[in-house]
């Protein structure tokens, strides 16, 4: 009778390095193997915060930034509070439109990303912002026809989303 369910497998693992052992493996009472199987289901909630107001205008195509009254200062990254004088922001919707400032093509990405790669993050000062929003820069064409300060816009997603920052992406004009 198996009396551990998730076992997998026992195999004695070699020693990677025997050419630094002429004397024998120093690890061999260690090397018997156990692999058993684990699953991972994590499911949590999670909350958007001072930022869902964000989110939510995304959902209705209208992209916006948060000013500082007191200041002046435009944020987007949009910020509950202004970074600079501590002063709680105010909502600005903004046309989405913006200057490219800088940009990293990834070829590899992390799997749970599930993007099509290379991935292209870019930097994006946006018309009427005083910060930078990174996203992704899709439909671009050729990798060579990225370049820093072509002008881009904000695109809605068409498709259902798994994650609300998902619902825009930056394009070329
Ligand atoms: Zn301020």
């Amino acid at each position: 009778m198996k009396k551990v369910l998730n076992k997998l497998e026992v195999f004695t693992a070699e020693d990677p390095m025997p050419f630094l052992h002429p004397e024998g493996d120093p690890w061999k009472d260690v090397r018997e193997i156990e692999r058993i199987k684990l699953e991972w289901n994590l499911s949590y909630r999670h909350c958007l915060g001072k930022y869902s107001r964000f989110f939510l205008e995304l959902e209705k195509g209208r992209f916006l930034a948060t000013e500082c009254p007191n200041c002046g200062k435009v944020w987007a990254t949009p910020r509950p509070v202004c970074a600079d004088c501590l002063t709680i922001c105010k909502w600005k919707e903004l046309p989405g439109m913006g200057t490219l400032v800088s940009h990293s093509i990834s070829e590899f990405v992390p799997a749970f990303m599930k993007v099509e790669t290379p991935y292209v993050l870019a930097l994006v000062r946006l018309d009427g912002a005083d910060t930078l929003f990174a996203h992704q820069l899709k439909n671009y064409g050729r990798r060579e026809d990225i370049k820093d300060e072509m002008g881009v816009k904000v695109v809605y997603a068409k498709e259902p989303v798994a994650h609300p920052i998902l619902l825009m992406c930056f394009e070329p004009l």
